[in-house]
């Protein structure tokens, strides 16, 4: 057998090869095509090989492919922040561009202490989060995720943050319906609040929609209005994690848009670019921004790679071509369409004890039997064998976790480039229904 250099996912395991991708399909390279049923990790959101994208990559590299962020600016860095600002609603006005996911989220925690280092409030350092939440690998960020399997290795590097639940109506641990359960457990948040002091307190942070450490919990309505009025009373900021939900995947560019809440720093990935290149950004709000330039006037973060012109150029020609091509509009329909396809299958399907998300982020938890929720035990590792098996059939899927304490459970993220069209939804469909029934 041939050596091995590039270090894969897992070492023990043979992975496939892609050759290449077109629309909704990746083929590898012994030729079999894929669904692309999770756009990869929830970010291939206009599909693959779309020719608009490449020309923008050449023209911006016949340009120039970069500049030092500290020594110049460039078009395209100040286009996709200008484009940013008119896209995010509210005063969300400023960008920090940076390459990953986790990198905006650091960049938002740095943003939050400093807000208030800058307001002469240096004790205000803490970040609430909720467990059952993933905000990143790199450590700030792994400290703020309730994921156990991503942190245990790392325990004793991950700051103690204060955690709160999040709004998982499917196990609500106050056993209420959320059409009237007036977001009880937003309580919580209040209540840690008080245990750490608010003056300790720099943020709260929640993605909109948990992705990978919660198959699409949502919140029941209000939730994100008591949120913010919460820390709005306790002079705290609200960061959204919108990595996953951001830029078009739940109908809107903003999760956060469809309540009636807005946040302070929204982080943003994934989609900004629909994988086409690595480009991630903290977008920091007026109000935030505000005492920063009025005092050091610099945010203390960074990477070599920061506002790269050939990422801002690649990311910009993929807001556009969402813009033209009115994609949130169709994820918000193609998810509505898929959601009922989805629970129609659900009916037909012991194990599937429930079908959740918005737009064209959809989970699916995975259960013994639909009235007792009782999740699979761990050793039958069911999401993995979903995973598997859809592969074999020609679908990829994402793994998600799911359970009162996350991880527990067995979850997955169905979540296709937004492109979709309806004939490639019921084979999506189709797929899926028939992984489960060979699922023994
Ligand atoms: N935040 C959320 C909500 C995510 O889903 C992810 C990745 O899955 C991240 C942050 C981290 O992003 P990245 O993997 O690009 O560092």
């Amino acid at each position: 057998m041939e050596r091995e250099y590039l270090i894969k996912p897992m070492l023990d395991e043979s992975y496939k090869k892609v050759s290449h991708g077109q629309g909704v399909y990746l083929y590898d390279t012994a030729g079999k095509k894929y669904l692309d049923g999770s756009s990869g990790a929830v970010t291939c959101s206009i599909g693959h090989g779309v020719g608009e994208i490449v020309e923008a990559m050449v023209e911006q590299a016949r340009e120039v492919s970069f500049v030092y962020r500290s020594q110049f600016s460039s078009y395209a860095a100040e286009g996709l922040a200008k484009k940013l600002a008119e896209m995010t609603p509210g005063d969300l006005n400023w960008t920090f561009l940076v390459n990953s996911g986790s990198e905006a989220i650091e960049t938002a925690m740095k943003t939050a202490i400093q807000y208030y280092q800058e307001k002469n409030m240096p004790k205000k350092t803490k970040i609430i989060s909720r467990w059952m939440s993933y905000h990143g690998i790199t450590i700030g960020a792994l400290s703020l995720s309730g994921y156990p399997e991503r942190r245990f290795r790392f325990q004793q590097l991950l700051e103690a943050n204060p955690v709160v639940s999040p709004a998982y109506c499917y196990r609500c641990p106050y056993g209420l319906k959320p059409s009237s359960c007036k977001a009880k457990c937003t309580g919580e948040l209040e209540t840690a609040i008080r245990r750490v002091g608010a003056d300790h307190v720099a943020a709260f942070v929640a993605e909109p929609v948990v992705g990978a450490a919660g198959a699409a919990i949502t919140p029941p309505e209000g939730y994100y209005e008591k949120i913010r009025d919460i820390c709005d009373r306790n002079d705290i900021l609200f960061i959204a994690d919108e990595v996953m939900t951001g830029i078009g995947r739940t109908g809107k560019t903003l999760a956060m848009e469809h309540w009636g809440a807005l946040p302070d720093i929204v982080a943003l990935g994934k989609g900004l670019s629909a994988g086409y290149a690595p480009v991630a950004a903290t977008i920091i709000s007026d109000k935030v921004m505000r005492p920063i330039q009025q005092g050091s006037k610099l945010i203390m973060s960074g990477h070599t790679y920061s506002a790269n012109p050939q990422s801002a150029a690649v990311s910009l020609a993929v807001l556009h071509y969402i813009e033209k091509n009115q994609l949130n509009t169709a994820a918000s329909e193609k998810g509505k369409t898929l959601f009922k396809q989805l629970q129609k299958l659900q009916k037909k399907t012991e194990i599937i004890g429930d079908v959740r998300g918005k737009g064209l982020l959809i989970g699916i938890e995975f259960v013994m039997d639909q009235t007792s929720k009782q999740p699979f035990p761990k050793s039958y590792n069911l999401t993995s064998r979903v995973i598997k098996k859809a592969q074999q059939n020609g679908l990829l899927v994402y793994p998600s976790a799911a359970g009162i304490e996350g991880g527990d459970g067995d979850a997955i993220l169905i979540a296709p480039p937004l492109t979709i069209n309806d004939e490639e939804l019921s084979e999506l469909v189709q797929l899926f229904s028939k992984t489960i029934a060979e699922i023994e």
